[in-house]
């Protein structure tokens, strides 16, 4: 009976636990997604919103950069929530920025986020990835880097709009707990996701074997479609019956099991329909059946 470990109904409620945890992922990430980018500031006043899309606009129609920094000069000299704002290139040098000082000059990468809206950053937030530190615009106050936004001009160079604002250090401990919270929640959420996705198109492949139906064939398409291939197979399955005598698996065309020869299905002696032992009458002919 070692066939029977993994019987489908043990399967079944671990899919189920597992489809619940994949759901649960889903929504953790999302959650978990916003919360980040709450805590990372991404969600800066209007005027700091309305300064990056009109340097972006710039970027885009391919200005040169002293009339981008032109824009910049306007933009945040007034504005108490940003200590500069930059434009950088894919090497991290500032080609335009709020403190004209800083303009080719290399940033120093200690970025609180290592991606922009999902999109990773090409360089590595906390490295020191220059190498000229002299030469690195100098930080002041706890300032954080973040980058807001990122356009490509018309001879499709990249190009970063990037905000040093101020961070008390007890804020920062407390980011810093709260994203390796997020970070490893996270994790965990995602983990389980997989895992129920694997674990769905392993019970199909199990149970369509049990029910000498295509296995593997079954098996790939929920793997690809996950949801949607269990559901087409739940509707497309061949029923099996269970032989009171023995429990084997029986398709449902037979009378008696192949394995054992027990009775798995009574017919009505006169139309052959299938009939419950209860009945006293067949309810497709009327037939009066014996007790
Ligand atoms: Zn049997
Ligand atoms: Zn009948």
């Amino acid at each position: 009976m070692t066939k029977k470990v993994l019987s489908s109904k043990t399967i079944g409620i671990g899919l189920i636990t597992l489809i619940i945890v994949g759901f649960i992922s889903v929504i953790g990430s999302m959650l978990g997604g916003i919360q980040f980018n709450n805590i990372m500031g991404a969600n800066l006043n209007p005027a700091i919103d309305q300064s990056v899309n009109e340097i972006g606009k710039l970027i885009q129609q391919g200005e040169r950069a002293a009339v981008i920094q032109q824009q910049l000069d306007g933009s945040v000299s007034h504005n108490k929530q940003l200590k500069n704002l930059f434009v950088i290139n894919q090497e991290a040098l500032i080609i335009a920025a709020g403190d004209r000082s800083a303009i080719g000059l290399s940033l120093p990468l200690q970025f609180i986020s290592n991606s922009i809206k999902g999109v990773p950053l090409p360089f590595n937030h906390q490295s020191n990835y220059l190498p000229k530190r002299s030469t690195l615009y100098p930080l002041k106050e706890n300032q954080d880097l973040n980058v807001f936004e990122k356009y490509q001009s018309p001879d499709k160079m990249v190009y970063y709009v990037v905000g040093a604002f101020p961070v008390s250090p007890e804020m920062s401990a407390q980011q810093a707990h709260m994203v390796s919270m997020i970070t490893g929640f996270m994790l965990i959420y995602r983990i389980c996701f997989i895992l129920s996705w694997l674990l769905l198109a392993l019970w199909v492949y199990l149970d369509a074997r049990r029910r000498h139906s295509n296995a593997a064939a079954w098996g790939i398409l929920t793997l690809l479609t996950s949801v949607i291939g269990w559901v087409v197979y739940l509707l497309a399955r061949p029923i099996v019956i269970t032989c009171p005598a023995c429990g084997e698996e029986q398709g449902q065309d037979g009378k008696y099991c192949t394995n054992c020869g027990a009775i798995i299905k009574t017919c009505c002696p006169q139309c052959s329909c299938e009939i419950k032992p209860t009945w006293h009458y067949c309810k497709t002919c009327g037939f009066k059946l014996s007790d």
